[in-house]
């Protein structure tokens, strides 16, 4: 079923009022402009995946637009409907962006960064702004968010991402599981990650980890479609022949990132 962004929202709407919806107000605010991207079924609407640029995506989902880690100004964006929630995962400058946030956000607008993220943000984004830490939750709207650590293991990849900073993300909504990985290598955390149906898997070397290791944890955890993402100059081809060498249950999607 293909919903246009007034239905999205209504959806969104009605199960917020039904549901409760925890510590944000969903979107009240019609928007202009249709989402474009690869399509997912879900219980009584869709999710739209529409990837922007190495680790910056758009999601459309029943509780709204979604705007992960976007960075590179307003431009990337333009076409696109505002976000109603942004997800940052860290600080890093592929990921975060105060200017490009402050070109992006609307009136109604909420930011979900890390507890650091949270720290640096100017005052004016700060107001519409919370943190999650590794392991918290919290919902938007019908969606309920994880964090879920992202962090290096490898000794000399350590002081990119010390365990403990920066998230990843699981959205459930609508019956679909959206796992936002961040910057991690394959942490115990993503290998024990169940019932998953979209994820964003980083793969480039040295700040995240290399094809292999990103098979072997996808291979473990087994999401329904995986979209390599934030890979560089990253061998997909390997990526691929590794993971469906060692499991038929996952589908690999690779988008428009570069
Ligand atoms: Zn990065």
């Amino acid at each position: 079923m293909t919903l246009t962004r007034r239905q999205l929202l209504q959806s969104g709407a009605a199960a917020a009022a039904g549901l409760g919806f925890g510590m944000f107000a969903p979107p009240a605010r019609a928007r202009q402009t249709a989402l474009t991207g690869d399509r997912y079924p879900a219980d009584g609407a869709e999710i739209i995946v529409h990837p922007v640029t190495h680790a910056s995506l758009v999601l459309g989902t029943p509780a709204g637009i979604v705007y992960a880690d976007p960075v590179g100004g307003a431009d990337p964006y333009s076409g696109l409907p505002r976000p109603d929630l942004v997800l940052i995962t860290h600080e890093h400058s592929d990921h975060y962006d105060a200017d490009t946030l402050q070109a992006l956000v609307g009136d109604e607008t909420r930011i979900i960064a890390n507890p650091a993220v949270l720290a640096m943000l100017p005052a004016a984004l700060k107001d519409r702004a919370s943190s999650l830490a590794n392991g918290e939750n919290t919902t938007f709207g019908p969606m309920r968010i994880d964090a879920i650590p992202a962090y290096n293991l490898t000794p000399d990849r350590l002081k990119f991402h010390p365990k403990g900073r920066d998230n990843g993300y699981v959205l459930s909504v609508a019956g679909q599981r959206i796992y936002i990985a961040g910057d991690t290598e394959d942490i115990p955390e993503m290998r024990a990650l169940e019932g998953i149906d979209l994820a964003f898997v980083p793969m480039n070397l040295p700040y995240t980890m290399d094809v292999a290791q990103a098979a072997s944890a996808v291979a473990e955890f087994q999401p329904k479609v995986v979209y390599p993402y934030h890979y560089g100059k990253s061998d997909l081809d390997e990526f691929e022949r590794r993971l469906t060498a060692a499991t038929n249950a996952t589908r690999v999607v690779r988008g428009n990132w570069y």
